[in-house]
């Protein structure tokens, strides 16, 4: 091939902006790009005959002979080291031309995607299923042991409870995935944070914890209300349910001095959630924030959990252009601390 041909194809080659290389019938690579370079890991310099040195993947050869025997286009789907390319086939002229992109994040989120359906439809099937022979066991007894139905109701309605929950958990955590930054009015926390503890009065006590509040009286942050209800609820009701009587649950909100928000150009605010509850073992602690993974998972449903309360606390504190950390030790109780900037980014 004479040098200002291949120098041509060369260029086309380099404009595409996916991967790229064009090809002759017995292997030749006659024009490579950058990107396709990176995606087949092929050294910078290398000019490598394709089906010996970069073919590696028998599937890309199989379907690179293909196109040559039977000269119709085709597209398939490889996986290269760590790596799902999508490699497209189609002969030009005398040449072929191989297209490939870089799949691998998109497999990892349909993957994502499919392992969520499939937990929640799981996890949905628990309550759904209780109600359903509860329902028909109180068809049953409602004439012959009518003493029966009122612990029946009460197990129904438990039952109801948990689906409720549950749904609304998803639907918050689909809401928030979807990751709409908030637009938000300020939202007074420290009033939200007492709230929350007066709306949780109710079961720390029926749990023997005690709840206290060390908030300033005002503390604004830039946000959605409901959200951050959502957060300061999940964590104070996680600390309470996993408790032990006689434990107790401290919540502190402060603002942060300049010296340590400087670098973002703006204060930050501190939400601290304590309790001296069961905790969590080094080992469980770094998949806490998982969806449905659970510690124990009996008691999480037993309680009223989710599993997808810390989920959702992770990705509100996240849209609000803050994080979240966990300090826990088994037996000992544990600590989730809360930043967020408390201007306007
Ligand atoms: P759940 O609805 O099960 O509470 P979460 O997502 O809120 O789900 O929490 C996940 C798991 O993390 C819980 O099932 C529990 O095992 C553990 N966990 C959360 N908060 C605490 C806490 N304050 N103390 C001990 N374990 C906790």
């Amino acid at each position: 091939m004479s040098s200002r041909r291949r120098s041509r194809r060369h260029e086309l080659v380099e404009s595409i902006a996916q991967g790229a290389a064009l090809l002759t019938e017995d292997g030749e690579v006659v024009a490579v790009n950058a990107t396709a370079r990176r995606l087949l890991g092929m050294p910078e310099d290398a000019r490598p005959r394709l089906a010996a040195d970069t073919l590696i993947n028998a599937e890309l050869a199989h379907a690179v002979a293909e196109v040559w025997r039977t000269e119709r286009p085709t597209t398939v789907e490889v996986l290269l080291g760590e790596r799902h390319l999508r490699a497209s086939l189609s002969l030009v002229r005398d040449e072929l031309l191989l297209l490939l992109s870089d799949r691998t994040e998109e497999r990892r989120i349909e993957e994502l995607r499919r392992d969520f359906v499939a937990n929640a439809s799981h996890e949905l099937k628990t309550p759904v299923t209780g109600i359903q022979s509860l329902a028909d066991a109180l068809g049953v007894v409602v004439h012959d042991q009518p003493e029966r139905v009122p612990a029946l109701v009460a197990r129904l309605s438990n039952e109801a409870e948990r689906l409720v929950a549950l749904v609304h958990d998803l639907l918050d955590l689909r809401r928030l995935e979807e990751g709409t930054p908030p637009v938000g009015a300020e939202v007074d926390v420290a009033e939200l944070v007492r709230q929350v503890a007066a709306s949780l009065f109710g079961r720390a006590e029926a749990a023997r914890v005690q709840l206290s509040v060390d908030a300033p009286d005002r503390l604004l942050v830039p946000g959605i209300a409901s959200d951050l209800r959502l957060l300061v609820q999940n964590l104070v009701a996680n600390a309470i349910r996993y408790n032990l009587p006689g434990g107790s649950v401290r919540l502190s909100l402060r603002e942060l001095g300049p010296p340590v928000c400087a670098p973002l150009g703006g204060g930050l605010i501190e939400l601290m959630v304590a309790d001296t509850g069961i905790g969590i073992s080094d080992s469980d602690l770094p998949r806490v924030f998982e969806r449905f993974y659970r510690v124990d998972t009996a008691r999480s449903r037993q309680t009223g959990g989710t599993g997808l309360g810390l989920s959702i606390v992770r990705h509100v504190a996240e849209q609000h252009g803050g994080s979240i950390d966990v300090d826990s030790e088994l037996g000992g109780g544990t600590t989730f601390t809360v930043r967020l900037p408390s201007r306007h980014r």
